[in-house]
């Protein structure tokens, strides 16, 4: 997801990309694991001052992550708005405040004449996976004293003392 800074002329530049499953593998096994059915897009308008570069678009994407509490798919949906001003690395005073920070990606750095999307579409995507990803709001988890799916079957067991469920259940 790379643009050539001599590829925006002065009326600007509208760009997409498909996200393509290779882009969810690399971006996703560390975070969660079993991506599945993922799919998504990035569009960008870009327009530029000087070697500053405005970009304004948005993050599209579709995948299943795994269930905190069940191990199946829970579906993640990314619809986000970016805009962020890239501005070379060789100007910014201090490299660290210009990374991307969490909520506020305004600020990126760029190097060799090329502005790569890919860090900030990267962060748009683990940002709108939860903490603890559900199948669905009422998944019932799996039994935390035998592992049964009591979405699918129950089981005789007790509840456990303390009346937890079995959340943050993780390969
Ligand atoms: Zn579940
Ligand atoms: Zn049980």
């Amino acid at each position: 997801m790379r643009v050539r800074l001599k590829d925006i002329g002065s009326e600007g530049i509208q760009i997409s990309w498909d996200l393509t499953p290779s882009f969810f593998h690399a971006c996703l096994s560390e975070a969660v694991t079993g991506p599945t059915h993922a799919s998504g897009d990035v569009t960008m308008s870009l327009t530029r001052n000087g070697a500053r570069v405005y970009a304004h678009g948005a993050v599209h994407a579709r995948f299943g992550v795994t269930c905190g509490r069940c191990l199946e798919a829970a579906p993640i949906v990314i619809d986000s708005a970016v805009q962020v001003t890239f501005v070379p690395a060789s100007l910014a005073p201090e490299p660290a405040e210009h990374e991307i920070h969490g909520d506020d990606p305004d600020y990126c750095t760029y190097s060799r004449e090329e502005i790569d999307f890919g860090d900030l579409v990267r962060e748009q995507v683990l940002l709108g996976i939860p903490y603890a990803p559900l199948c669905r709001e009422d998944c019932q988890g799996l039994c935390p004293r035998c592992g049964t799916d009591r979405n699918r079957a129950s089981c005789a067991c007790p509840p456990l003392e303390d009346g937890k469920v079995a959340g943050r259940l993780r390969l």
